[in-house]
């Protein structure tokens, strides 16, 4: 199927760029592994910020820069972190035009709410789905552009021509069709990782590292790899929930944490940030909390929103109020929310330049959750939906620009049966069970290089990723519908993603945002750098570089001492 540019992802960051292309008048195709309306934006539930100031005139694009590089631990790369701030608004305002249904105030403007670490209201909202409503408008427009679709279709590998990314082969997972994309050039957009862990906020088949291993085939660099964000709040009971998002919007609305004892334990940890301090700080909390023994029976702390009527909570909560009666039978409006930290979002990913979407490898390119950079030790909730919106427009109008000139570059058919060739050589009648040889490196993973990370365990999990490499899988014989099939190469994608996390972890000897070492559990100032990751012939090279330079402004506002307690509605 040749087309000028393929878009791998159907989640927010690829159908804003679809979008952006289509409007440029160029042939774009979508292909993705879920289904159209299924991507994993859907899940994104709290909010997307802008600093609209509708409801804190103070508020502006540079404090949120500030905010987002001060609780980013300082690594971010500001160039990207500007261009987020600046153009959220515009893309928020798009949203609403499109037909979003943000939650609004009685004049019409558009309600803000507080999310951790944001000096003021910045995130709009619909209800706590928020994400589902931006997904399903961006497919609106794209079917309204008549944008071609691929869904269920499992992208294993990328093609390159004379250095240059010029396509993708991919398997229907319906009817075990191979597909061979030609294009001009190929924009990554498949989303995070954080199912390299047992307990996750995603779901079991998707965030499996595909972007990753994908970038790493045709020689992309990658970046801080070691940072991966911890969620406050996840259930932890029943079992089956375990992971499942708390969204932080319930903190945003006044949710106070509390221990098995009792004790506000948040006023030991961040006095004047309480419950709505950053996502790293407060996942360390609950943590330090539990394993001090002051947790509840099932291992978490308590989460409680019943002083909030139940009018308030179903208008502004209304998923946690289902989820928690659905899963729990817990009524939030009366009960407090049992809530422990669960893995949820990959601040490493693919090394871009955020002004172009550039991998650095010809004719490919990366936007949203896979990429990394904009988030740097810490993301700030509400910060990723407003960067797959920015960046999708963006890089597509980027995209768009670079390759009104280009032709398709012809297909290397020997790299295309190489490709092909891989996955039949896959197909195994015996071998390890490889659902649960992925279970297993998510509780390896979990264990040894989650919340708190220490030298020796880590080696451990090295070691054992190794073993791993060398299992032969039975995956059965056929393409179609092969659940055993589709797991083998999610474990196949997992492996390098999750080599890279531990040395890039082992490296990082020092604690800064979601990276906590409990054997250097201190910040140190040698350390404000990336991590790069390079693809070798002998294997991935890990090296470091600066931090480019803070706008002054920004960096001003942000060594400014953190932001008082907020006046919570
Ligand atoms: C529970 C939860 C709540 C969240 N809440 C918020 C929030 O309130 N505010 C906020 O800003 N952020 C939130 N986030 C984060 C945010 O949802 C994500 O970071 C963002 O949606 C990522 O968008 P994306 O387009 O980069 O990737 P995704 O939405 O993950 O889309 C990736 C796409 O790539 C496809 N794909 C992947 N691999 C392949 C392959 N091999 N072949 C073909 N297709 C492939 C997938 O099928 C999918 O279509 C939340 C996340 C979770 C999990």
């Amino acid at each position: 199927m040749a087309c000028d540019v393929l878009v791998i992802g159907s989640g927010g960051a690829g159908l804003r760029a679809a979008i952006e292309l289509a409007d440029r008048g160029v042939d774009v195709l979508v292909v993705g592994k879920s289904k159209k309306r299924d991507a994993h934006t859907i899940l994104a539930t709290g909010g997307i910020n802008a600093a609209l100031g509708n409801m804190d005139p103070q508020d502006s694009w540079p404090l949120h820069a500030a905010d987002t590089i001060r609780d980013g631990g300082w690594i971010n790369d500001p160039r990207g972190v500007e261009l987020l701030c600046k153009h959220a608004p515009r893309a928020v305002q798009e949203l609403a035009e499109w037909g979003a249904r943000f939650h609004r105030e009685p004049g019409g403007k558009i309600t803000q709410r507080f999310f951790g670490a944001a000096t003021y209201r910045r995130a709009c909202f619909s209800g706590d789905h928020t994400g589902q409503e931006i997904l399903n408008v961006l497919v609106d427009q794209a079917e309204a552009r008549k944008i071609p679709f691929r869904s269920e279709v499992y992208i294993f590998s990328l093609l390159q021509s004379r250095g240059r990314a010029n396509g993708a082969v991919g398997l229907d997972l319906r009817t075990g069709k191979i597909l061979i994309f030609q294009a001009k050039a190929v924009i990554l957009a498949t989303g995070g990782h954080s199912r390299m862990f047992e307990r996750s906020s995603s779901r079991f088949w998707e965030n499996n590292g595909d972007g990753i291993a994908l970038a790493l085939q045709v020689g992309a660099r990658f970046q801080d790899m070691e940072m991966f964000q911890f969620h406050p709040t996840g259930m932890v009971h029943p079992p089956r929930a375990a992971g499942v998002l708390v969204t932080e919007a319930v903190r945003g609305e006044g949710g106070i944490l509390t221990n098995a004892r009792g004790e506000r334990f948040m006023k030991r940890y961040d006095p004047a940030r309480m419950e709505l301090s950053a996502r790293d700080l407060v996942a360390r909390a609950i943590y330090t909390e539990i394993e001090h023994g002051h947790g509840t029976r099932h291992g978490g702390v308590w989460l409680d929103i019943s002083h909030r009527p139940l009018p308030y909570i179903k208008k502004r909560l209304p998923t946690m109020y289902r989820q928690f009666l659905a899963h729990a039978g817990v009524d939030i409006s009366r009960q407090k929310m049992e809530v422990a930290p669960t893995a949820h979002y990959s601040m490493g990913g693919v090394l871009i330049d955020h002004t172009t979407g550039e991998t650095g490898i010809r004719g490919l390119y990366a936007i949203g959750e896979v990429t990394a950079g904009m988030h740097g030790a810490n993301r700030l909730g509400g910060n990723s939906l407003a960067e797959i919106m920015v960046f999708g427009r963006l890089t597509g109008a980027h995209v768009a620009r670079r390759i009104k000139k280009q032709k398709l570059h012809p297909l290397d058919q020997r790299q295309v049966a190489g490709a092909i060739g891989s996955l039949l050589d896959r197909l195994a009648p015996a071998g390890k069970d490889p659902l649960a040889v992925k279970r297993q490196i998510q509780e390896l993973m979990w264990t040894h290089v989650g919340v708190a990370r220490r030298e020796k365990e880590m080696q451990h999990a090295l070691r054992a990723l190794g073993r791993f490499r060398a299992l032969r899988l039975q995956t059965g014989t056929s393409l179609a519908r092969n659940q055993r099939l589709v797991a083998a190469l999610d474990v196949l994608n997992m492996l390098p993603t999750c080599e890279m996390i531990v040395r890039s972890a082992l490296l990082r000897r020092e604690s800064r945002g979601a990276h906590y070492r409990t054997d250097f559990p201190t910040t140190q100032k040698q350390w404000k750098k990336n991590i790069i990751c390079t693809p070798t012939k002998a294997g991935v090279r890990l090296s470091t570089r600066p931090i480019p330079p803070i706008p002054k402004r920004i960096r001003l506002l942000a060594e400014r001492p953190k932001p008082s307690a907020h006046l919570l509605e």
